[in-house]
């Protein structure tokens, strides 16, 4: 499908595509064995520029918006996601401090992050407090100048290996979720540690780890926006950033596909290719149709967001979420089935990108959370509009 992509545009894609190819796919194999943060990656997409892409020229990026972004993130995602989600949470890092960053945090940090010499992360979830993230514990006390911190987060992305941290805290307990902020805390600021690195399922070239907070004091200025708007940043930024999870989702379906179309035309059975049967052309057929219709929902919403900077995507960039991912994980399983036995084994990639899907359906919010988002949007829509109507008659 044309997307009508501007010859820029273009370009950064290619770029990106060409990365993916030549320096992820040779070393996904041996990078999700030994769980290895790609480093040496990371500093080719810095040097590329592909961490601006999103950041204001201003700010040290190239200007681009969350399209540019999500291009980017799809094309990564197509060779490995884990390499992927370790580019894409930086940006997640990044967002709390474009949206609601004082200007002299978005000059000392911004630039830091689009040049890639250093990594961000996003620090939300705690033990206690998954999806219902109005549960964090995590506290910032208030002393003169700084505020000291005490607790910790938990599964972040990039923890460890990232310097700049948006850290959700309560600087107000009392009041709950209207008492949190985010602020920024940075690696080697003394009484700020990490836990392990986990092992999982997937995305195993990224690093997730505990942020472990023990009297950890950061300056009253780290702290981005008035304090107690914390959630509402947080949520800000999860509508900027789950259409990228989307196109991640899009990347390692698209990126499955291909390897199990050419599996089908080659893989022979009853003398026939086994992509000539019925079974797997329609399976073949319905896959295609979903990635295409995943990204077209993806590239809608990132589009809309960059074009209606001032109004709230939420019910979108849920969608694009949700869809994108459910359609990942249906379409990777259908994938590993057109590789047969094979599919199920290590020595091939395909298995690979199955395990790697099924966290695009849990981070960034789960989909049940998602569809929750999406319901709640809708029906207050409806209920709004209905007294509108009272209101008007
Ligand atoms: C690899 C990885 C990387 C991550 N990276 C980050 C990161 O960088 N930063 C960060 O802050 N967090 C991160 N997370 C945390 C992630 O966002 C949470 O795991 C996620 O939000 C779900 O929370 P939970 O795991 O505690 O599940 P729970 O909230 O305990 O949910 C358990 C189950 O209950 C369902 N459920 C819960 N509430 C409802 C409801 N109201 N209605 C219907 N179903 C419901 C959920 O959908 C899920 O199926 C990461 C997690 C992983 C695994």
């Amino acid at each position: 499908m044309d997307y009508f992509l501007t010859e820029e545009q273009r370009m950064m894609q290619g770029l990106a595509a060409r990365i993916a190819r030549e320096k992820i796919r040779p070393v996904r194999a041996q990078l999700d064995a030994s769980e290895q943060f790609p480093w040496e990656i990371m500093k080719i997409l810095a040097q590329a520029g592909l961490f601006g892409i999103y950041i204001p020229e201003a700010y040290g990026g190239t200007g681009g918006g969350i399209f540019e972004n999500c291009l980017a993130i799809e094309k990564l995602g197509e060779a490995c996601i884990g390499v992927g989600t370790s580019f894409a949470a930086s940006g997640l890092g990044a967002y709390p401090i474009l949206l609601n960053g004082s200007e002299e945090l978005k000059h000392k940090y911004l630039p830091q992050i689009a040049s890639g010499t250093r990594l961000a992360a996003f620090g939300l979830t705690e033990p206690s407090a998954g999806s219902d993230v109005s549960g964090i514990q995590t506290k910032a006390r208030k002393d003169g100048d700084h505020y000291i911190i005490n607790g910790s987060k938990q599964w972040i992305t990039n923890g460890g290996e990232a310097e700049i941290y948006s850290v959700i805290c309560l600087t107000n307990p009392a009041k709950g979720p209207r008492g949190a902020s985010c602020i920024i805390v940075e690696k080697g600021t003394p009484g700020f540690t990490f836990g392990k690195k986990e092992d999982k399922l997937g995305i195993r070239a990224s690093a997730t780890r505990e942020l472990i907070f023990q009297d950890c004091r950061v300056p009253v200025v780290n702290c981005l926006g008035r304090e107690g708007t914390g959630f509402i940043t947080a949520m800000k930024t999860f509508d900027v950033s789950r259409p990228g999870v989307g196109a991640q989702a899009v990347g390692i379906a698209a990126g499955a596909f291909d390897l199990a179309l050419e599996y089908a035309c080659t893989r022979r059975q009853f003398s026939s290719p086994v992509g000539s049967f019925q079974g797997l052309r329609f399976m073949l057929a319905d896959m295609a149709t979903k990635i295409e219709a995943a990204r077209a929902l993806v590239y809608a919403t990132a589009r809309y967001i960059d074009t209606k900077p001032k109004e709230r995507p939420t019910l979108y960039s849920a969608m694009s979420k949700c869809f994108a991912s459910d359609v990942a994980m249906e379409v990777t399983t259908d994938a590993v089935q057109i590789f047969g036995g094979y599919g199920y084994m290590h020595d091939y990639p395909i298995e690979k990108y199955m395990r790697d899907a099924k966290i695009t359906q849990i981070y960034e919010g789960t989909n049940q959370i998602q569809r929750e988002e999406m319901s709640k949007t809708l029906i207050s829509g409806f209920h709004s509009h209905r007294s509108g109507i009272a209101r008007a008659a």
